[in-house]
């Protein structure tokens, strides 16, 4: 987790409750994967309770934008208050779902890997999204054998950008 390019800062180091949370993310994603879906899963918390769940349903509902951060978002509701809401994924964001932290204001995002795909974790950091990375073991591995298992699937959801 400390590469030697980067600056670690207290802020970029998870919490307990940080790693409590992503194992909620990661129980969407196994729910997804049981469903024969891309396990990427996702929660939403709010003054230390979870406020809305979400994972990536293309498969099982056949749409191609819910991806696990806007299956959460759209569970979450209609607010005013993204500004006061932690994001939790499993896998790094992509494109669209960077997109969505930024457009809403979501000022807090902790990733669970960026091995299986890098996503945009320097992009979020750039726009002033605070970023942690957890480089779950669970997480990593439980995606790994997804896109194994389906990597055209895998390549479908991410549109063929490997990168972002
Ligand atoms: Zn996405």
């Amino acid at each position: 987790m400390t590469g030697t390019t980067q600056v670690s800062t207290a802020k970029d180091v998870p919490t307990e409750q940080d790693v409590q949370f992503l194992r909620q993310a990661y129980q969407e994603a196994l729910a997804g994967f049981q469903e024969g879906g891309i396990p990427v899963g996702a929660v939403m918390v709010k003054d230390g309770q979870i406020i809305a769940r979400g994972r990536n349903k293309r498969m099982q509902e056949g749409d191609a934008v819910m991806h696990g951060e806007t299956d959460c978002l759209r569970a979450a509701g209609l607010r005013e208050d993204y500004g006061e809401i932690d994001l939790y994924t499993t896998l790094s964001p992509c494109m669209m779902c960077t997109g969505a932290i930024l457009h809403f204001g979501i000022k807090r995002v902790v990733v669970g890997e960026d091995t299986n795909f890098p996503g945009n974790i320097d992009f979020l950091k750039k726009c002033g999204v605070q970023v942690v990375l957890v480089d779950d073991a669970q997480c990593k591995s439980l995606m790994s054998k997804f896109i194994a298992q389906r990597p055209d699937i895998w390549f479908e959801d991410i549109a063929g950008n490997e990168t972002v």
